[in-house]
């Protein structure tokens, strides 16, 4: 099939499956979206919008029926149903990826298992797990987090002791938590790369993040970073996308510590908010490069062409946007929410520099 011609199916249908259909139309590729919500922010965009549950077989095989290929833009997606989608189109990135990132201690111990470094962690199932963890990790603070279906910071909380932790693991409310050791990190960066059929790869950073209440606030590239830092993060996730066979996009989220270490905290089977800059500075966006791979398209051009910060607007954020109006190099970008909420992703402004001023 000529890929002009091709129909993407998208399962979720939020601000990232908005920019790839965005992306997909410059490439002349429809796009149909899947997702749970009526007048979401793909929906908008895309050529048609099935709106169901994603347990919902008979709507999920219209949908799927209704396309070439299929791929997903959010992780908490039940791997059965791509499962399910799979018997009847191909999906990518694949469920192995998607399973992998769902749960935070299959996801370390794949990491640990192919040697990418993480904090050291603990998988927690009652509150003796985590005497026994705190005397074999021997940290200074800890952070438990629940396994699956946290995002921004949800379901995590800091402790200086086990007892503390013992307390909040009742609070919690789940029989699987994680232990991990708090990183004293110098700074949190992200590399985000694409990958195609035919295993040849573009990436994008390192980008340096900066979270406010655990919500990304910034993405700024290039980062400050020594360039042998900055090659073994690219390294790692190229390593992470080989060994999982990546056909699509991921984010690894990681953190650098002081003394020059690179350790793994959260894998994305996705486009990556850390990303959203490369539509405003790069002639192949993440979203481009999303479309393009899991069509059948070798990847493009990832290389920069300016200097970016990219400051998310988050919930009442988004009346300041009159303030990037006229500001220089500025790219503004809304999703289209109607409803503002505390804590939502309402849109982002990207601010491009010439790439040699920060050189200076
Ligand atoms: P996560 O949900 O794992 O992406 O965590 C959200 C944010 O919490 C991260 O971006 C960090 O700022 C912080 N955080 C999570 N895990 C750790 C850790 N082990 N050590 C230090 N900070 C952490």
């Amino acid at each position: 099939m000529k890929s002009h011609s091709i129909t993407l199916g998208i399962l979720g249908s939020g601000q990232l499956g908005r920019m790839s259909a965005l992306a997909a139309a410059e490439l002349g590729i429809k796009v149909h979206v899947y997702g749970p919500d009526k007048d979401s922010p793909a929906e908008h965009v895309a050529a048609k919008s099935f709106v169901g549950s994603y347990t919902d077989k008979k709507m999920l095989k219209a949908f799927a029926n209704s396309v070439d290929v299929v791929s997903y833009e959010f992780e908490n997606i039940p791997v059965s149903t791509i499962r399910y989608i799979q018997k009847i189109k191909p999906v990518y990135p694949d469920d192995k990826l998607l399973e992998i990132s769902q749960n935070r201690i299959t996801e370390k111990k794949y990491l640990n298992d192919i040697g990418i470094p993480t904090a050291g962690w603990a998988a927690i199932y009652s509150p003796e797990d985590i005497d026994k963890a705190v005397g074999e990790l021997g940290a200074k603070s800890y952070i438990l987090k629940t396994t699956r279906f946290g995002y921004d910071g949800k379901g995590q909380t800091v402790h200086k002791s086990s007892d503390s932790a013992k307390r909040s693991f009742n609070k919690l409310n789940s029989d699987e938590l994680i232990l991990e050791e708090m990183v004293d990190f110098k700074c949190e960066i992200s590399v985000i790369i694409a990958r195609d059929k035919y295993g040849k790869s573009a990436i994008y950073g390192p980008i340096q993040n900066v979270h406010k209440n655990h919500i990304l606030h910034t993405s700024t590239v290039p980062a400050k970073l020594d360039a042998k830092v900055a090659a073994k993060a690219k390294r790692i996730a190229r390593k992470l996308a080989d060994a999982v066979g990546l056909i699509g996009v991921l984010g690894l989220e990681m953190f650098v510590t002081k003394d020059g270490r690179i350790l793994a905290n959260e894998i994305a089977p996705r486009t990556h908010n850390s990303g959203h800059w490369t539509i405003d500075a790069c002639a192949v966006s993440q979203f481009e490069q999303h479309v393009r791979t899991v069509c059948g398209i070798s990847v493009g051009d990832p290389t920069p062409h300016s200097a970016a910060v990219m400051t998310n607007l988050i919930g009442n954020d988004v009346n300041k946007i009159k303030n990037f109006y006229e500001t220089k190099g500025a790219c503004i970008h809304l999703y289209g929410k109607t409803e503002t909420r505390n804590g939502r992703k309402m849109g982002h402004v990207t601010v491009l520099k010439p790439l040699k001023s920060t050189r200076k």
